[in-house]
């Protein structure tokens, strides 16, 4: 929808968010033939898969009903059907599509010309990932919230897609591209005050985006950066950084506890599009498997959880969740 959207410069998430909502509606909701281009373009990253039997949907409906305290961690596969890829889908992934890797926290912090390779790149592709929009899924587990059944849902994503659909009891494990942050004095912001910040610093500076990252990195060729200026924290002078935990970085602990509490208080565990391969996430799946809760797993291709997990679907989040009916 990032072509029906007006310039919005500042505001919290969740203003920005409604703002999004409306102008969408207005200027997009009869227009049939751009509904019919988004569900093109969504989806490109979304991995081939078979449509889930009926026996399996099934089993799911059971899992899904006889929970009380249902527990859901999702990952970048739950976003695809929004048009933003994940890492390590076979063939649509950023790892098959692309060299581009992700930045390492500890090379951000030691190197000035990473990071003004990393900013450039993520002001470039900020307008295109900052107006993604929830897709079936998150807007399926967001009703399920109202409805009573999610105890706690942690996402690996930082896209803010479960927040956008209305769920709250979300933890955000790897933090959110919408928020900016000081590793000197923790001035904190949203996404959109920095991008005014670097406008305001690069006037008249332009670059085409190529290739998204699950995070709204781009790729652009070092001409293209060059001469690319960073803004320091507009209160100590400090390094800025997005709230989102880099490679090679780790959660904070009390974060962890937090949702390892989570897991000991609910009564089932429901993986959707994760491939579990970061330790960050696959340790409450390995948590809940020792604490006995049983382990359902809905992914396109293999984890690295299915050993937990004798009910496991390979096929679209999207097409299999509006399957399932709360009871
Ligand atoms: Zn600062």
């Amino acid at each position: 929808m990032a072509r029906c959207l007006v310039p919005v410069s500042s505001g919290r998430l969740a203003e920005v968010s409604n703002v999004i909502k409306i102008v969408s509606t207005r200027l997009c909701a009869s227009n049939e033939v751009e509904k019919l281009e988004d569900s093109v373009r969504n989806t490109r990253f979304v991995p081939e898969s078979k449509e889930a039997s009926e026996e399996l949907v099934n089993k799911l409906q059971h899992f899904i009903s006889k929970s009380r305290r249902l527990f859901i961690l999702t990952g970048a596969g739950i976003s695809t059907e929004s048009g933003i890829p994940d890492y390590r889908s076979e063939g649509v992934g950023l790892y098959a599509r692309s060299t581009n890797r992700p930045v390492l926290y500890s090379d951000f912090v030691k190197e000035a010309k990473l990071r003004q390779r990393y900013w450039a790149r993520n002001f470039v592709g900020w307008p295109t990932f900052s107006v993604r929009q929830p897709n079936t899924s998150h807007n399926v587990l967001s009703e399920w919230e109202r409805r009573g059944k999610i105890h706690w849902l942690v996402t690996q994503n930082v896209d803010a897609l479960h927040f956008k659909s209305g769920s709250r009891r979300t933890t955000e494990l790897h933090g959110s591209a919408h928020r900016v942050h000081c590793l000197g004095c923790d001035w904190t912001s949203s996404r959109w005050k920095m991008q005014e910040m670097i406008e305001g610093l690069n006037p008249g500076w332009h670059a085409e985006e190529v290739e998204m990252a699950p995070d709204g990195d781009v790729q652009l060729s070092t001409d293209q950066i060059a001469g690319f200026q960073v803004p320091p924290c507009p209160n100590c002078g400090g390094i800025l950084k997005p709230q989102i935990v880099f490679f090679g970085d780790n959660v904070a602990r009390p974060i962890v506890e937090f949702v390892h509490n989570r897991v000991k208080e609910s009564d089932a565990f429901l993986v959707i599009g994760s491939s579990l391969e970061v330790f960050s996430g696959y340790r409450f799946v390995h948590a809940a498997d020792s604490q006995g809760k049983p382990v359902a797993i809905l992914n396109i291709g293999p984890t690295r959880g299915d050993k937990f997990s004798n009910l496991r679907l390979h096929s679209r989040c999207g097409d299999v969740l509006r399957r399932i009916k709360l009871l």
